[in-house]
C-alpha cells in the first residue's frame, strides 16, 4: 500500500465515483499528532481535508476553518466537510449532533478505498 498521494491521484480520488457520499474517506498519508492528514500543496504543509476543500471550492477565506461533519480528523471526503469560523467549535458542534444531515457518521468509517 502507497502511502501518500500524488497530487494527480489526489484529484482523481476527488472527482472519483469511490467518494462517497456517506462513508470516510481515510487519509493513508502522513498524519500530525492529532490524527489529522497532512500533504503538501504549493511548497507549503497543509492538512489534507483543507486541501480537499480548495480543489472542490477553491481558497479557503482567511482565518477559517474547514470542520468534519463526522469528526473523523483523518478523513477527506469533501462531503464531510464544512466552513466554519473560529467561534465555531466544530468538534462540539458534531457532537451535540448539529451537522447539517443527521448523518451518524463515526459509526461508519470506511476502509475499503486505497490507493494501490
Ligand atoms: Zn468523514
Amino acid at each position: 500500500m502507497k502511502l501518500t498521494l500524488t497530487h494527480e491521484e489526489y484529484l482523481y480520488s476527488l472527482n472519483s465515483h469511490k467518494v462517497d457520499k456517506v462513508f470516510c474517506k481515510e487519509w493513508y498519508g502522513a498524519k500530525n499528532s492529532e490524527g489529522y492528514g497532512t500533504t503538501t500543496y504549493k511548497g507549503k504543509i497543509i492538512y489534507a481535508h483543507r486541501l480537499a476543500w480548495i480543489k472542490k471550492n477553491g481558497d479557503i477565506p482567511k482565518g477559517m476553518y474547514i470542520c468534519h461533519k463526522c469528526d473523523n480528523p483523518s478523513c477527506y471526503n469533501i462531503n464531510h466537510l464544512f466552513l466554519g469560523t473560529p467561534k465555531d467549535n466544530c468538534q462540539d458542534k458534531v457532537k451535540k449532533g448539529r451537522n447539517q444531515n443527521g448523518y451518524n457518521y463515526k459509526n461508519i468509517k470506511d476502509n475499503l478505498f486505497y490507493f494501490n
